[in-house]
């Protein structure tokens, strides 16, 4: 037995699925999962001496790839340190400044220890500035796993939502409203019949939890005016996006400015790190200013926040985005050609160096369209893909993340694999 298999057996015994979050189990592809001894630049190595050119990048955060020299010696030196004390410091001021810098629709913010978190806080926020009770959300979009987050629609669509999980209160569900993203017309038909009810819209600007799904023309620009116009708050969950898809997120890149947004995954380089922010007399409502409570023993953590800040520096170079691009459509353009020798249906969505493809010959603008996808295909291909060393998303509906650390040769070898993966070669 290898290794991976009897540390997977233990942990199963254990740990519920023997993993600490879902889709690390490969359920949604079967098989089991390998266990990770370490990792460097663009490449794991699993407990039993196996590698594999990673493309999930810890399903977002690694943008510089694992174990980069900085952010391991900025680590190393703070735990030197101390690793945490429940009090301010200098590092957490820095990282706000670097954060607002770059993204000027925050004007103060508050960090935490994880996307949920970061979504959670800031959907309390907006009930607790607005004094209104419903959200709107869109059908494939994740914000992590708050019970009022936790909703997508049922057959009722908009005036039934049915909770995703056990132990979410239909009570509490009722007040999320799921609608298909890039359906501006279903956002304008839900104002008009409840608008006064509405605290908040919170969107994915760039969906990447149901496989990369951009906005379309105008989709985010929509939102922005039917929010302003009914009095509701305008988040954006930046949780994936923020320093990826731009160095000023999403809202830079789309020309779109949010009333509040959460970030995590980059900004904590690898450590547990959220944030939420936005717009000075929302913030303000947040305890010891004003009324809306949260708080976290380990928020600001000075180990985290060496790790993002050493990672935000880093982004600072003026290339760096312009590479990303740059590999993330040389993977785009070797998925395609892969597909297209093979004759296998895909539609490769990419925006920067985030990406999906979907084994579907149509395009994915939402979450139905996304559906279709040969997911019995997408098993297949991502275990003949981990079969020659390419570790991707156990999980069609995910995305594919480049980093800086990955060359154009790492990104030729996995294009190459693709090909052998899909019987093109
Ligand atoms: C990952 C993610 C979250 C949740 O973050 P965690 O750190 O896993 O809690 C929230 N929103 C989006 C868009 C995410 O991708």
């Amino acid at each position: 037995m290898s290794q991976s298999d009897a540390l997977f057996e233990a942990a199963q015994r254990l740990i519920p699925g023997g993993v600490n979050s879902p889709v690390r189990a490969f359920r949604a592809v079967g098989g089991k999962p390998f266990f990770v001894a370490r990792a460097e630049g663009a490449r794991i190595w699993d407990v039993d001496g196996r590698s594999y050119l990673d493309f999930l990048g810890s399903w977002g955060p690694l943008i510089l790839g694992h174990a980069p020299a900085a952010v391991v010696e900025a680590v190393s030196e703070a735990a030197r340190r101390g690793t945490s004390y429940g009090a301010p410091t200098a590092s957490e001021v820095e990282i706000a400044e670097v954060i607002s810098r770059a993204l000027p629709s925050i004007e103060m913010l508050r960090l935490v220890s994880s996307g949920t978190e970061a979504a959670m806080s800031a959907i309390r926020l907006a009930r607790g500035a607005t004094g209104r009770d419903a959200i709107v959300k869109f059908e494939g979009c994740y914000h992590g796993h708050a019970d009022s987050l936790l909703v997508k629609a049922g057959s009722g669509g908009a005036t039934f939502s049915l909770p995703d999980s056990a132990g979410v209160p239909p009570s509490l569900a009722a007040l999320t409203v799921t609608l298909p993203f890039n359906d501006l017309e279903a956002v304008r038909r839900t104002f008009d019949a409840r608008g006064s009810e509405i605290a908040a819209v919170i969107v994915e600007p760039v969906a990447g939890n149901m496989g990369v799904v951009p906005p379309a023309p105008g989709f985010l620009g929509g939102l922005r005016e039917l929010t302003t116009r009914h009095g509701a708050l305008l988040i954006f969950d930046e949780v994936i996006t923020g320093f990826r898809v731009a160095y000023g997120g999403a809202q830079s890149l789309y020309g779109v400015r949010p009333d509040l947004t959460c970030l995590g995954k980059i900004i904590g380089g690898g450590l547990p790190v959220g944030a939420y922010g936005g717009r000075r007399d929302l913030m303000t409502h947040v305890s010891p200013l004003g009324g809306v409570y949260q708080a976290g023993t380990l928020s600001g953590n000075p180990l985290a926040v060496a790790a993002g800040l050493a990672t935000l520096r880093a982004l600072q170079d003026p290339s760096a985005y312009r590479r990303l691009e740059a590999l993330g459509a040389r993977l785009q353009a070797g998925l395609e050609g892969a597909a297209r020798e093979a004759g296998v249906p895909l539609t490769v969505n990419r925006v920067g160096s985030m990406l999906t493809g979907f084994f579907t010959g149509g395009a994915v603008t939402d979450f139905a369209s996304a559906k279709p996808s040969d997911t019995a295909r997408y098993a297949k291909f991502f275990h003949a893909m981990l079969a020659r060393g390419v570790f991707l998303a156990a999980s069609q509906f995910e995305a594919a993340f480049v980093s800086l650390a990955h060359s154009e040769a790492d990104i030729d070898s996995a294009a190459q694999a693709a090909r052998q993966a899909l019987g093109a070669a």
